[in-house]
């Protein structure tokens, strides 16, 4: 069923560049495999699923050695700064950068590991008081402070949009999402990219395709529905 989903999901990204005249390699989907066992994680692999969304830092360091090594894992959940050291030499992205603070600490290990860092900054477009990052109006303050750090690198935006029925009622999310972009990158800040787009889950990602997503994040649409007691 899985390998069916991923195949699924995979088409209707396609459908929906094609109906944004947008080229299917500007968008990546990611595979959202929280909470999900290794065998659920191996048959989207099979699929042909490359790029993986974990959101817990304990579960993604027991995933990772299990899984093939061609795998881009991306931590897409809210990330505590004493838990940066277990990841950053390991994930391909984390999308969910919210401040200053958790920036340096991904800076310091980066640095301490050799490696550097692709970072998202988060946005919540829509103000909503449950979600983690910054505001709009914050972003660009951000992205200057960011730019500064060695060992990361920020290369675009990431918004969880808010959980609607209608799919159509996020469109605006995501088009502000990449004004918003588009308005840093005029900044032509040092360092700084704004090629990426994190954004559209199971819910809403064709939308957000066509408002010019270059990363989908889609969970339920390709695993099924999440069991949170086990
Ligand atoms: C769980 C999660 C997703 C996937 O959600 P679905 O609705 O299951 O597709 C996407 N992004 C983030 C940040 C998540 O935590």
């Amino acid at each position: 069923m899985i390998k069916e989903n991923y195949f699924e999901v995979n088409e209707k990204v396609g459908k929906a560049c094609d109906r944004a005249g947008r080229n299917r390699d500007g968008v990546t989907l990611i595979a959202v495999s929280k909470t999900k066992p290794l065998e659920d994680l191996r048959e989207a692999y099979e699929a042909g699923a490359r790029d993986f969304g974990e959101n817990k830092v304990q579960e993604l360091v027991d995933k990772i050695p299990q899984m093939p090594e061609d795998i881009r894992w991306h931590m897409i959940g809210h990330l505590q700064r004493n838990k940066v050291k277990y990841i950053v030499d390991k994930v391909y992205m984390i999308h969910g950068v919210d401040s200053l603070r958790l920036g340096e600490e991904i800076s310091k290990e980066a640095v301490k590991h050799g490696v550097t860092v692709r970072i998202l900054i988060e946005v919540n477009v829509a103000g909503e008081d449950t979600k983690y990052g910054v505001s709009p109006e914050e972003a660009p303050q951000l992205a200057i402070g960011l730019s500064k750090l060695p060992g990361i690198s920020l290369q675009g935006l990431m918004t969880i949009a808010p959980y609607v029925t209608d799919p159509e009622e996020n469109r605006l999310i995501f088009a502000k999402l990449r004004q918003l972009a588009v308005d840093i990158s005029e900044k032509n800040i040092d360092n700084v990219s704004m090629n990426v787009l994190s954004m559209g889950m199971t819910g809403d990602y064709e939308v957000a395709v066509e408002e010019g997503a270059t990363f989908v994040r889609v969970g339920t649409g390709i695993f099924g529905e999440r069991n949170y007691e086990i």
